[in-house]
């Protein structure tokens, strides 16, 4: 934890593992109820990011920082290079990037103290900054391996995929999608992201996420936030595959026994959208685009793996998923 009284920093950096490389995880700038709550949640965030880096095949481990945010920071640089002084006396067991309530701008301050920062202006990889457009083309690549492993079928031409969420990703994946031939229907609880993507594509819509859920369909592309299959949503599908974006998709564990057993199959989160942690750590390592691409194009297989796995030890695809990062950090240890 840092401590910084003249700028208002109250920092928190939870490092979970460096077992495959140093911890690499987004920094958030959140206003918190307590100190602990902020602890908690930089520490459950840090895990998920071990595990889609170690999925992910990524040489770096995971961590995540958290920044209490006062009523008013009063100068956001000296704020943010503040947190720059505290990551460098860690001397690079951790490295920040964009997250919740920060901007690239803040990882150029943060940079004026350190060099375990990335998202900075001048380490921008594509054209344009925000991650989102290259975590929709991994779910892309997510959706086609689902599809090809339960319907057999090598194209998304005419297949029917229900998204919810129509944000960042959201919006992507239906632009990537149509571009491909699928047929869509989409529910966002904002009607203005629903008019854009209406106006824009020869898209269906519904009024509620119930009426998506009961939408008979091949794919449910979960793209808004987290805990949306849970034991009330779960009975309402009408869909042999989910895959999307989203993170924290299963309200437990349970929920993804349950889907498993429903013969519903199931793309685990945190591998169908490390899109964007790819195009983070391809920018810190100074990957090429082409590199990182072809990174995120191993998502297909990656959840091929799982998909077989998960069929052979009759377990559900979240269990394959953990159990197979388990392993690999058991074997670097
Ligand atoms: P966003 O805020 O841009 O979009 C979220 C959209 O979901 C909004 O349009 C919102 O109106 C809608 N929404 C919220 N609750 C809803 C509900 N109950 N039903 C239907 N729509 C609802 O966020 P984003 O960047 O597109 O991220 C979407 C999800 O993907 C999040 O879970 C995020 O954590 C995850 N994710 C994003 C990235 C990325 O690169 N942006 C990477 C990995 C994971």
């Amino acid at each position: 934890m840092a401590l910084d009284p003249p700028t208002g920093l109250l920092a928190v950096v939870a490092i979970h593992n460096n077992v495959l490389g140093p911890a690499l995880g987004g920094c958030r700038c959140l206003e918190y109820p307590s100190t602990f709550a902020a602890v908690s949640d930089a520490i459950r965030l840090a895990r998920g990011m071990t595990y889609k880096a170690a999925i992910s095949n990524l040489p770096f481990g995971g961590g995540k920082a958290v920044l209490l945010k006062p009523p008013r920071i009063i100068d956001r640089t000296k704020y943010f290079r503040a947190f720059g002084r505290f990551l460098e006396t860690l001397s690079g067991r951790y490295i920040t990037a964009v997250d919740s309530g920060t901007s690239t701008a803040d990882m150029d301050a943060i940079a004026i103290e350190t060099s375990h920062v990335t998202n900075t202006t001048t380490h921008r990889l594509f054209s344009q900054a925000d991650p989102s457009p290259i975590t929709a083309t991994g779910v892309v690549k997510g959706i086609q391996a689902a599809v090809k492993f339960k319907l057999k079928k090598n194209n998304l031409k005419g297949v029917h995929i229900t998204v919810q969420g129509l944000g960042h990703v959201g919006y992507s994946l239906v632009q990537q999608l149509y571009a491909l031939g699928a047929r869509l229907t989409v529910f966002d609880i904002y009607p203005d992201a629903v008019t854009r993507v209406c106006n824009e594509f020869n898209v269906d819509s519904v009024s509620s996420l119930d009426d998506l859920l009961a939408t008979p369909a091949d794919v449910f592309a979960p793209c808004a936030l987290g805990a949306v299959l849970n034991e009330k949503t779960i009975p309402k599908l009408k869909v042999p595959i989910i895959a999307g974006g989203a993170n924290n998709q299963l309200d437990e564990d349970k929920d993804g026994d349950a889907l498993h057993q429903a013969g519903i199959l199931y793309a685990p989160d945190y591998v169908i959208n490390a899109g964007g942690l790819i195009y983070v750590a391809g920018q810190y390592a100074r990957m090429t685009e082409s590199e990182t691409k072809e990174k995120v194009d191993e998502i297909y297989d990656t959840l091929m793996a799982i998909f077989d796995r998960s069929i052979k030890e009759n377990r559900a695809t979240h269990t394959i998923a953990d159990a197979i990062v388990e392993e690999k950090l058991r074997k670097f240890h």
